[in-house]
């Protein structure tokens, strides 16, 4: 039994004494939110870091969804996958959209592109795929598919904080790409989000949008919603980006610790390494075998009882809950390699705080069913 329980991720925190003088800061020049100096140099931060050229910041993750689906002018039906947090399809229903969801890829986590065609009708207009733990989607292949058939591409980009490919950010794929810095997230402003836009006037747009469809003071040009990010989260993101290099480092170790204690155990299946030039290691699955000598559930449970609070990413599916499992395409044959996954999924604790001796102990309790 550990003294005191460890659950799947500790949000990452700089210390105390580096936040005071943001906020006198804040303090004393009295601007509290509206695009703010910390606003403003959070966004510039972030294109660097990101290596994306435009960014457009958010209250939260989610907000940012409901309103890259309002700039895109998206509606009818969109593709998503079943395989994600719940906030991916929340963000159809909110605004009028039906998700149709097609199966996730045997090979990854993310929506199988082999399978789009077949779900697509005349309704559809756009792509909703997630990155999902930060493995990038065969971004190509989806992008092919939407230029094909004229569809939108707007990726749940929720865990992808810093992962690049050969060529850049992965976040910058797509129409647009949805970040977020929810405290549990790799990179967090307590919480926090953001749309990453691919020219000026898109993030003009989305500006407008986010602050009610303001434009000046006699112009609205939207019911736009209020998502605009405030000061001191901003403030916060300006800190915690000078430490996120670290912590991905930490996470990247107990990623490597896991990996090298894990390998090749009975019943336990790691997925392969993404292929990325940068990846987070924001999250740890594993895949718990029927030759497991436990089930998922019951190894889940023996966790929690011994104070390791794993969790079942993504389980129950998205198409589980009462307001999707109605849909044709929630229907369990449509969906045999998300059910599967769904089934057999743990996401181990990682985050830089946890220590050699928790994660060596939280191996050796999975290892004690072998
Ligand atoms: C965290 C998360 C969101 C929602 O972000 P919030 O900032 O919590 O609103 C959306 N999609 C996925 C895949 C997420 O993990």
């Amino acid at each position: 039994m550990s003294e005191k329980p460890i659950f799947v991720t500790q949000p990452s925190l700089p210390p105390l004494e580096e936040f005071i003088p943001y906020l006198e800061e804040i303090w004393s020049n009295k601007i509290l939110t509206n695009d703010g100096p910390f606003h403003k140099q959070l966004e510039k931060a972030l294109c660097e870091y990101l290596s994306v050229d435009h960014i457009s910041l958010f209250a939260n993750g989610t907000l940012a969804l409901v309103t890259a689906l309002q700039a895109l002018r998206v509606t009818g039906e969109v593709i998503t996958t079943p395989y994600s947090f719940i906030a991916t399809s929340h963000s159809l229903l909110w605004n009028g959209i039906s998700p149709v969801f097609v199966d996730i890829s045997p090979h990854s986590f993310n929506l199988d592109p082999h399978k789009i065609e077949a779900a697509i009708t005349p309704k559809t207009t756009a792509i909703l795929p997630v990155h999902c733990y930060g493995y990038p989607c065969e971004v190509d292949h989806i992008q092919k598919i939407a230029d094909t058939y004229g569809l939108k591409v707007l990726y749940d980009a929720a865990h992808t904080f810093g992962v690049r490919d050969k060529i850049g950010g992965i976040s910058r794929h797509g129409d647009l790409s949805i970040l977020s810095f929810h405290a549990t997230k790799v990179f967090n402003t307590f919480e926090g989000g953001a749309i990453i836009c691919p020219d000026a006037k898109t993030k003009q747009r989305i500006d407008y949008l986010k602050n009610f469809g303001i434009v000046d003071e006699t112009t609205v040009i939207a019911p736009g919603i209020n998502g605009k990010m405030n000061e001191i989260q901003a403030a916060m993101g300006v800190l915690q980006l000078a430490h996120v290099d670290k912590s991905i480092a930490c996470r990247q170790e107990i990623d490597r610790l896991y990996r090298q204690d894990l390998e090749g155990v009975d019943g336990i299946t790691i997925p392969e390494k993404p292929n990325t030039a940068q990846h987070n290691f924001s999250y740890f699955p594993i895949l718990i075998e029927p030759s497991f000598l436990l089930s998922r559930d019951a190894l889940y449970e023996n966790l929690k009882s011994r104070g390791i609070f794993s969790r079942r990413y993504f389980y129950p599916l998205i198409t589980d809950f009462p307001m999707y499992r109605g849909l044709p395409s929630a229907n369990l044959s449509n969906l045999p390699q998300a059910t599967d996954t769904a089934q057999k999924v743990l996401c181990l604790p990682i985050y830089p705080s946890l220590k050699r001796e928790e994660i060596e102990s939280i191996i050796k309790m999975i290892k004690a069913h072998t």
